[in-house]
């Protein structure tokens, strides 16, 4: 537990939030400033920084925790897909240094959500440069 970390006090019971499941590793509740209807956030109880930080059990269990809400909150809210969303860095966007994971349903009806891709899918790269960098993860990971 960190004193200064938000969803610390969160899962704690110390800060107010709308819980919508948990168990004995992590903890769901809604994001106060969803991109959609129906975004929520799942931590570990257990703080760690980010996805570089977290524990493997943990993070499986963040993980497993989402997949379980993700599937009753598409059909509970119709939604017509679901983002999963990790942010690991403030490069990378994340603004709280408690790992989450976003659990962000998707409509068909854009005014029940406020998301554009962040990436452009259908522009190509430069395919060297896809390959170098391919081959030398591949090669730091053997
Ligand atoms: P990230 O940018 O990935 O670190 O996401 C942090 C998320 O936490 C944002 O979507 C915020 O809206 C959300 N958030 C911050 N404080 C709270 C809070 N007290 N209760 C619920 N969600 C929060
Ligand atoms: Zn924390």
């Amino acid at each position: 537990m960190s004193d200064q970390c938000v969803f610390c006090g969160i899962v704690a019971g110390d800060l107010p939030s709308v819980r919508v499941a948990e168990d004995d590793t992590t903890y769901a509740f809604m994001d106060i400033n969803p991109a959609s209807e129906g975004h929520l956030l799942v931590v570990p109880k257990r703080h760690s920084r980010d996805l570089v930080d977290i524990e493997p059990d943990d993070l499986a269990a963040v993980t497993l925790a989402a997949q379980r809400i993700a599937r009753t909150a598409v059909k509970e809210f119709g939604a017509d897909g679901v983002n999963l969303l990790n942010c690991c860095g403030a490069d990378a966007w994340q603004t709280v240094f408690h790992f989450h994971l976003h659990v962000i349903p998707r409509y068909a009806d854009k005014s029940r959500e406020r998301l554009a891709a962040p990436w452009q899918p259908g522009v190509p790269g430069d395919m060297d440069v896809i390959a170098a960098l391919g081959h030398r993860l591949a090669a730091a990971l053997d």
